[in-house]
């Protein structure tokens, strides 16, 4: 029950990696707070742990910080939600790149400047985890905008690590491999191409989400007290391949 009495911003929390690590939270006494775009998957989530919800599509950056505004004061953040496309370079339209980054890298943005303005305004510390991708390390064929976008959100972490620490609030990212998800479904079920990756990680598996939610967890908690602005793959070895 380590999160006892601590409340926990969650975005994307309806599915995949997000729902995993709401319910783990939930496990070990935390209060979610649940973001997500689709209705159905809060209610069903409400049915499995007790937790406040939110819907949103965080792609609208005025609806995204409304509704992050409505959902602070609480005392973490995981920053999960995210989509893809896939699009060989030549083909990615403007359009696709510009939602791709909205719902990776700004949205997160913005609901840590909420999260983190009430947090420096108290004088309070925190920990946000923002969840990346190891596609911010590899130029994976038909993920352009959603390598640019996950290696952006490196990025802004290093920078919201460095200007936020200064107020006890550490930022890390976590870069997950493939991870068995319903995203994962979408971008990986080409057998071919799921084999070729597979063949790199030396663990031999893909992810679980719980594996990542784990992960989460740690960096949330004060048992990593000194990790701040990290790019941490959880990948099975995947990136020393
Ligand atoms: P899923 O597609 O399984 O779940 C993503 C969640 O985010 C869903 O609840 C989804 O809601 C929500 N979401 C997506 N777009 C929006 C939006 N515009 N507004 C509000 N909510 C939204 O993905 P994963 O669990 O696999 O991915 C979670 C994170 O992990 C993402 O950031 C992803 O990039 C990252 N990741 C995933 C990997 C994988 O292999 N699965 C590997 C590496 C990183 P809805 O379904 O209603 O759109």
């Amino acid at each position: 029950m380590e999160f006892q009495g601590k409340s926990v911003l969650v975005t994307g929390a309806g599915k995949g990696i997000g729902r995993a690590t709401a319910k783990l939270l939930a496990e070990r006494g935390a209060q979610v707070v649940a973001v997500t775009r689709t209705k159905e998957d809060l209610d069903s989530l409400e049915s499995e742990i007790d937790c406040r919800s939110i819907v949103v599509d965080l792609a609208d950056a005025a609806a995204t910080r409304k509704a992050a505004a409505a959902a602070v004061p609480v005392d973490y953040l995981v920053n999960c939600a995210g989509t893809t496309a896939l699009d060989p370079f030549l083909d990615v339209t403007t359009e696709t790149f510009d939602w791709i980054y909205a719902v990776n890298t700004r949205a997160p943005m913005i609901v840590a400047q909420e999260y983190a303005r009430d947090r420096v305004n108290r004088g309070v510390p925190g920990a946000i985890v923002n969840v990346s991708s190891v596609s911010s390390f590899i130029g994976f064929a038909d993920h352009a905008a959603y390598c640019a976008s996950k290696g952006a959100l490196d990025a802004l972490t290093r920078v919201m690590a460095n200007e936020l620490g200064r107020h006890q609030i550490r930022v890390n990212a976590i870069n997950p491999t493939v991870t068995l998800t319903p995203m994962a479904t979408k971008a990986w079920s080409d057998p071919e191409k799921a084999a070729r990756m597979l063949s790199r990680i030396p663990l031999g598996r893909f992810a679980d989400p719980e594996d990542v939610a784990e992960v989460i967890l740690y960096l949330l908690s004060d048992r990593s007290a000194m990790l701040n602005g990290l790019a941490l793959p959880v990948d099975g070895g995947f990136m020393i391949n």
